[in-house]
């Protein structure tokens, strides 16, 4: 990752000191404030709740002490979309006063009428939300015009001397020459690229366009091999974890590396897959049956590959093999040949629907702290 100088010592001094301490470690708190969203893209799994749920936000009371729970050297923030809460400027600020490094993620639509309540920082990175190029993107989110949005914000934060990369998630039917023209595109203009594939939300609206693992290698290895290797392009990603995405490395995901702390409390076991809430950290580190979930062993991850599940394991891997990484990083990701031999997905427990039960006692909650919102909350529902 090429980060700053002053976070990247923070960053690398924790992961090693961690490393060594053994044990189970965060490396990126991951902060849903809100649910709430401006765009409505058919391959999210963030926003399908009544609107009493959309209409809860985190306070800047939670959000603070999420990371001093956690410990993790950095935040990702995201959603919903993050420019929507009100006090999204101060929850930035009170991070980059711990000395957190705040990535915050956007799909950029608000980004021009909010960029004068944010002050460039060597720990502050704005992260657009950018699938591709024009017709990618647009159709990814489902509304024309937003590509030129992004670009148009993309140039105004780094006018402005703001860090700044781009979010881009594949699905499937993408084509490899257009994301390696889109890629060069993001080069040309100085920014930095965090891709990963998306993850099969069961709440998507869209179901048909999510990639499975055979086909997400493959994907992944017809594009980095018009980028000579990916070596190409910039990306944020470690290039363990790229090697992955090319089926070079057969690995387990590290679920706790990057928890979620949502408005439901903290996620078990994952980012991206909700079974679970509870109200502290070390009751998401003790409490939660960690072998249940992964691939191979739950039918919801059986084609998981994003980066919030498997940056954590590529990272362990670059401490334990760092030859092995700058190889990649010299040489680029293999393209041809044989693949790792990938995980067995013949004993993977059956999915379970929990979600209807989160909603209720959410919901259950939410009435509860405010019985006169009742009426609205009962409509809601
Ligand atoms: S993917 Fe992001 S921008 Fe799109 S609806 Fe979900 S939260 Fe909003
Ligand atoms: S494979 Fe790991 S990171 Fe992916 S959904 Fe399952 S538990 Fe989460």
């Amino acid at each position: 990752m090429s980060l700053p100088l002053s976070p990247l010592v923070r960053i690398g001094a924790y992961t090693v000191k961690q490393h060594i301490k053994g044990g189970r470690y965060p490396l990126v708190l991951m902060l849903e404030p809100l649910l709430r969203c401006n765009l409505a893209c058919p391959g999210c799994g963030k926003i399908d709740y009544p609107d009493a749920i959309l209409n809860q936000r985190l306070s800047f009371d939670q959000c603070m002490e999420a990371i001093d729970e956690c410990g993790a050297p950095a935040v990702s923030i995201a959603g919903g979309e993050p420019l929507l809460h009100r006090d999204m400027p101060k929850i930035v600020q009170g991070y980059i006063a711990k000395k957190k490094f705040v990535i915050l993620c956007t799909n950029a639509l608000l980004l021009k009428k909010k960029i004068d309540d944010y002050a460039p920082s060597p720990f502050f990175t704005w992260s657009i939300h950018l699938d591709g190029d024009k017709g990618m993107h647009d159709h990814a989110v489902d509304q024309d015009g937003t590509y030129e949005v992004a670009i148009e914000a993309i140039e105004l934060a780094k006018a402005r001397g703001f860090r700044v990369q781009v979010n881009c998630t594949v699905f499937d039917g993408a084509s490899p020459d257009r994301l390696a023209g889109f890629f060069d595109e993001m080069q040309k203009r100085g920014v930095e690229i965090t891709i990963s594939p998306g993850y099969a939300y069961e709440r998507a609206a869209d179901q048909d366009h999510f990639l499975n693992r055979t086909r997400t290698k493959q994907f992944f290895r017809d594009v980095f091999a018009k980028g000579d290797g990916g070596k190409k392009w910039t990306f944020t990603n470690s290039p363990l974890f790229l090697d992955f995405l090319a089926g070079n490395q057969s690995y387990e995901c590290t679920p706790w590396s990057m928890p979620l702390r949502t408005v439901f409390g903290w996620q078990k076991p994952c980012y991206l897959v909700g079974e679970g809430y509870v109200q502290s950290f070390k009751e998401l580190m003790e409490g939660t049956e960690w072998d249940d979930y992964g691939v191979g062993k739950y039918e919801k991850c059986a084609d998981c590959m994003v980066h919030c599940g498997f940056e954590g394991t590529a990272a362990t891997d670059s401490i334990r093999h760092p030859l092995k990484m700058f190889a990649i990083g010299r040489k680029g990701v293999r393209t041809s040949g044989p693949m790792a031999q990938d995980i067995d997905l013949s004993n993977q427990r059956p999915a379970q629907d929990v979600h209807s039960s989160h909603v209720e006692r959410e919901l259950e909650i939410i009435r509860k702290a405010n019985p006169k919102a009742s009426k609205h909350v009962a409509n809601a529902a």
